[in-house]
């Protein structure tokens, strides 16, 4: 595996002709979720491609006051993570080297990053997509994975793709979880036992929720009602949105029809945890 720490080692060894090269692109700290993602790379990539996986802790999608000070850093775990799972190229560029002190270019996506995440975290996808265009520039890969997981930022990111004509194809991987139904995340290290056991009630709402609708139920209002009274059952979360959308424009529905989306984000303690599920 070739560790890449500068934009001028990774721009420079352009994959040969035939060859495939798939990135995943992350910000660490990695688990199984990514562990899925890189698998799917592989597959996309072939035997003979290249996987690459970037892990940069992106500075621009964090708010200020935000963790990303305090975001975890795992580097030789990542290494040997990435090592045990057949990664070719690792990209790990400094911050400082990926955005100039007066940097003043951004992607800036103006439909779908409105609601959901956009709305609670004003600026996150900006920082996502000037990120992601660059990782795309800089690693000029044929294909890219991302995660349903973030299933706003992957929406935006095909966005991306098809206006501004990147020549990547864009993969979406489902979503990775423990066995008790919490999604993977890095951020779930933050989780004190009591939050970390109250965790999966946010799936378990979102099940509820999906139950409901299978039975008929159409009132997003009822619907999210149900998934409200589950949450409240763990004393430790806070909702900070549970929004029931169009999974194509991600707006906000008031009758569920056949590609809806719930999606939902909690504050356990200082943790933030995101997590969505399709009705149908
Ligand atoms: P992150 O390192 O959190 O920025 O995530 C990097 C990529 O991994 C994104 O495309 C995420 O959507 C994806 N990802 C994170 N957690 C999971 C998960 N539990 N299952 C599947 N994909 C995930």
């Amino acid at each position: 595996m070739k560790i890449l720490q500068t934009v001028a080692s990774a721009i420079a060894p352009v994959p040969d002709g035939g060859q495939r090269r798939v990135l995943v692109p992350t910000m660490g700290a990695l688990h199984r979720g990514h562990r899925e993602l890189i698998r799917r790379a592989r597959e996309a990539a072939g035997k003979e491609g290249e996987v690459a996986v970037s892990i940069f802790v992106n500075p621009l999608q964090f708010a200020p006051g935000g963790d990303y000070e305090k975001y975890p850093r795992p580097e030789s775990d990542d290494d040997e993570f990435c090592r045990n799972a057949g990664v070719d190229i690792l990209f790990r560029p400094a911050a400082k080297e990926m955005y100039a002190h007066d940097f003043s270019m951004f992607v800036d996506e103006n439909s779908l990053a409105h609601t959901l995440e956009g709305k609670s975290r004003p600026g996150h996808f900006r920082g996502v997509c000037t990120v992601v265009a660059k990782l795309f520039h800089i690693l000029a890969p044929d294909a890219a994975v991302f995660g349903e997981k973030d299933f706003q930022q992957l929406a935006i990111i095909r966005r991306m793709v098809r206006d501004l004509n990147f020549p990547v194809e864009i993969i979406g991987a489902p979503t990775v979880r423990e066995t008790d139904g919490l999604a993977c995340s890095s951020r779930n290290r933050y989780l004190s036992a009591a939050e970390r056991e109250q965790a999966p009630v946010l799936q378990r709402a979102l099940q509820a929720a999906r139950r409901l609708a299978a039975n008929g139920e159409r009132s997003a209002a009822a619907i999210l009602e149900a998934a409200r009274n589950v949450i409240a059952s763990a004393p430790l979360a806070r909702i900070d949105y549970l929004e029931l959308v169009d999974a194509e424009n991600l707006q906000p529905l008031a009758v569920v029809g056949p590609n809806s989306l719930i999606a939902v984000a909690a504050f356990f303690g200082q943790t933030r945890l995101i997590d969505n599920l399709l009705l149908s």
